[in-house]
């Protein structure tokens, strides 16, 4: 038998709540009883076909790619990115192309931190940042966000140490569908422009904003940013790993070097992908129906008693405050999915107990029906 001692980091993982959920919703549905699974991170169409039929033009292209990504698509980012983010001055080499937002992310932090270095977290966020900061030698300092999911600038504030060196904004938000006001974002960067502090910004869902008054990041006007972006909600290509990272030239380079050793490059055909998805890359190819679902999220979800929730201004996710019923949302989310075949994902996988996240990426139907038996659940269970 192996006597192989598995790393602490390695060890300290704990199994993901969204996938154990996940599993158990299929589980159920493969013995044939109707299941409505809003757990899903990813849109529910499939890649666009014109992407994949320009993707089909290129298999001839098989060899190693340059490791900072072929130099077509990096033009090409660059140039959607000058438009999206109103910045001149992102150029091809402000652009490294990765496998998905998360190396982008993993190569941000490992580009900046040395080890012991802290990273703030406005909390509940995105369940992997914990790992990724950890895998990177730094340490995790979560901050709560406001009542209704805003910056606490103030509470940031307080927790900025001498070893502070980063912190990450996810805005659009998993899990809360928030997006931070702009009152915030500009108070953290006068705050944070005082300092050497650099902001990693995971732009993951900035495609899928509800409200026409958004400012990307990069308005705001901090000093130090690295932007973390990808195609794979926006252009529905998850499964195809594919994203960047924009950034001064000198942490192109640095975290280029670190590429180089860790990953080599990213897939040739997905960066084909992405560069066929930029030709057409207007408005994500979902986004009215989402925008439908959130009408349909948020009008049952004000009707239903001892719950509340903020209603969502981007990504796909209604983060939904069960206090008023329980504080063991694990339990009460296995309950919903036994008895009424809803599954959600307890608060609990983003340190949140008492919150469910409810993903409305399905098609409307499904959704209407897993609302209406959400509802009735939460009408049988008592106070
Ligand atoms: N960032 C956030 C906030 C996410 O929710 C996700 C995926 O769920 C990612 C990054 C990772 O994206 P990718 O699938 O491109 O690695």
């Amino acid at each position: 038998m192996s006597t192989t001692k598995i790393s602490d980091l390695a060890s300290g993982l704990e199994e993901s709540a969204t996938l154990a959920l996940n599993t158990k919703a299929k589980e159920i549905a493969a013995s044939g009883a109707k299941v409505y699974n809003f757990t899903a991170g990813e849109p529910n169409t499939d890649t666009p076909a014109y992407i994949r039929e320009y993707v089909a033009t290129k298999l001839d292209q098989n060899h190693y790619t340059p490791v900072v990504g072929i130099p077509e698509l990096r033009q090409a980012i660059a140039a959607h990115c000058r438009q999206f983010y109103a910045a001149d001055w992102i150029e091809e080499s402000n652009i490294m192309v990765v496998a998905g937002g998360k190396p982008g992310l993993y190569l941000g932090l490992m580009t900046v931190l040395n080890r012991g270095d802290e990273v703030i977290l406005p909390s509940p966020g995105w369940v992997s940042y914990k790992y990724l900061v950890e895998a990177a030698g730094g340490k995790m300092i979560e901050v709560p966000l406001s009542e209704n999911f805003d910056l606490d600038v103030a509470a940031i504030k307080e927790k900025i140490t001498d070893k502070t060196k980063m912190i990450i904004i996810n805005s659009p938000n998993n899990p809360t569908g928030s997006v931070y006001s702009q009152a915030a974002l500009s108070k953290l960067a006068d705050l944070i422009n005082t300092t050497d502090i650099t902001v990693l910004a995971d732009d993951m869902y900035s495609k899928l904003v509800f409200d026409d008054t958004y400012k990307p990041i990069t308005e705001f006007g901090f000093k130090n940013l690295i932007i973390s972006n990808g195609f794979s909600k926006s252009q529905a290509l998850t499964g195809w790993r594919i994203g960047y990272i924009v950034a001064d030239s000198e942490i192109i380079i640095a975290a280029t070097k670190l590429q180089s050793h860790l990953l080599g490059n990213t897939s040739n055909l997905s960066q084909y992908a992405a560069l066929g998805g930029l030709a057409q890359d207007d408005k994500p190819p979902m986004l009215k129906e989402l925008k439908q679902n959130r009408e349909l999220v948020v009008d049952r979800l004000q009707k239903i008693p001892k719950i509340k929730f903020t209603p969502p201004g981007g990504a796909f996710y209604a983060f939904i405050d069960i206090r008023g019923i329980t504080s063991d949302s694990m339990g009460w989310c296995e309950k919903l999915l036994r008895e009424k075949g809803v599954a959600l994902v307890p608060g609990e996988a983003f340190s949140v107990p008492g919150y469910v996240r409810l993903s409305f990426t399905t098609d409307t139907q499904t959704l209407e029906e897993g609302l209406q038996k959400i509802e009735e659940f939460i009408k049988e269970s008592p106070a």
